[in-house]
């Protein structure tokens, strides 16, 4: 579950959660959580839009920056 406490591989420190700024979605579509979909996957012929298999949640390491993130599978 991406609520427990995760830390750092490199030093053990507790890692928070973060958001990832994609700009991409200035002024169309507003910033979300990320998401993600399998690398053979093509967009909707209809909506243009990928099939998502789930959410990405990321983590940052306030010793050393480290950026993580773990996927988490949609119901
Ligand atoms: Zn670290």
């Amino acid at each position: 579950m991406h609520t427990s406490r995760k830390s750092c591989p490199d030093c053990k420190r507790t890692l928070t959660p973060i958001q990832i700024i994609d700009k991409k979605g200035v002024g169309i579509t507003p910033h979300g959580v990320l998401e993600y979909t399998v690398s053979e996957a093509k967009p909707s012929m209809w909506t243009g839009q990928f099939p998502v298999e789930g959410k990405v949640h990321a983590y940052m390491c306030d010793g050393c920056g480290r950026v993580l993130m773990y996927a988490q599978v949609a119901e």
